[in-house]
């Protein structure tokens, strides 16, 4: 599908020499007028459309003058980006191709997303922007009811957003694109990430490796021991031998129950659930403790979503907030 070709150089370049081969990208519209090219891919595409989505593109056309010495190719200028071959074509196909993210809504992987929004950033491309935004945020959400409603259906919001190098990537979006809201969500997921894989970071299918600034590596496996001490004392609460239970039915038997789920858990190595939700299916305790226990886990289980930007060093939830 890619085809090489050499970029001719004017005629008034006194060196006659050929640049490196590049490759023809997709979209390449045979009646296209400028050429973008990102590393050594190129995409021929319309000065008038791309200006249309972006007060960028069309500040970067205007002083875009076909007569001067720009390299030519197909009689079209060329202008170069810094951007990555693959995030400029995401986001000039969803330019040309509404349907390129709004007829599959429910289809967009982390790759796509980052680019919509680093790029709809550099190049005011709003609209790219707001669809990347909403996703991210209804991922890793600023409230624990819009986390717990979304949980379930996340990978259809970002779909390949269960690998921990999506994790990463949400967590440097965060930080790179000015939306710090995303970052207690992200980090609290990253945070039940090896610790060797925080610390090595993930390779990608382009062969580069995904890793979190060291700051956000540290926060990250900190996080863990602080959420783990939380677990204990606020969600998990009702496991705690001190807590009375003076309405129980049947305390011999809810006592065991609460031992065994104790063990369970936390040993041989405690399980990560600051926020799990409580679930009393494979729980065999008495209609008293039942409901206590269920009050003591939501209620600790809220304390400890309220408490997350502070344990990863972000402002409150308020703040991040007004950022988004
Ligand atoms: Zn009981």
């Amino acid at each position: 599908m890619a085809e090489h070709r050499r970029t001719k150089r004017s005629r008034t370049d006194d060196s006659d020499a050929e640049t490196p081969v590049s490759t023809r990208g997709d979209p390449w519209l045979d009646d296209g007028n400028v050429i973008l090219q990102a590393g050594s891919t190129q995409f021929r595409v319309h000065r008038s459309v791309l200006s249309a989505s972006s007060p960028i593109f069309k500040d970067m056309f205007v002083v875009c003058d076909p007569s001067d010495d720009a390299a030519m190719v197909d009689g079209c200028p060329v202008v170069h980006l810094s951007d990555t071959a693959n995030e400029l074509h995401h986001v000039v196909k969803a330019i040309y191709d509404r349907s390129y993210h709004f007829s599959d809504r429910d289809l967009l992987p982390i790759s796509v997303i980052a680019a919509f929004l680093r790029l709809g950033d550099k190049y005011g491309i709003d609209q790219l922007r707001s669809e990347a935004v909403s996703r991210l945020t209804s991922v890793f959400p600023t409230t624990l009811e819009e986390s717990d409603r979304n949980w379930e259906r996340r990978s259809s919001i970002i779909t390949d957003i269960q690998y921990t190098r999506s994790l990463f990537i949400a967590v440097n979006l965060g930080r790179e694109c000015s939306l710090p809201s995303v970052l207690p969500a992200a980090m609290l997921i990253c945070s039940n990430v090896q610790a060797k894989d925080i610390l090595r970071g993930v390779l990608l299918n382009d062969g580069t490796r995904c890793i979190m600034s060291p700051a956000d590596q540290e926060a990250c496996i900190t996080g863990r021991l602080i959420l783990l001490e939380r677990q204990g004392t606020k969600t998990l609460k009702w496991l705690d031998p001190k807590e009375s239970y003076a309405g129980c039915h049947q305390p011999q038997a809810c006592d065991r129950e609460r031992q065994r789920v104790f063990q369970a858990i936390w040993y041989p190595l405690p399980k990560f659930m600051p926020l799990a939700r409580w679930d009393d299916k494979k729980l065999s305790f008495c209609k008293f403790c039942s409901k206590k226990s269920s009050e003591l886990h939501n209620a600790g289980r809220q304390g400890i979503w309220d408490e997350l930007p502070s344990i990863y060093g972000l402002p409150e939830w308020e703040e991040l907030r007004k950022q988004q």
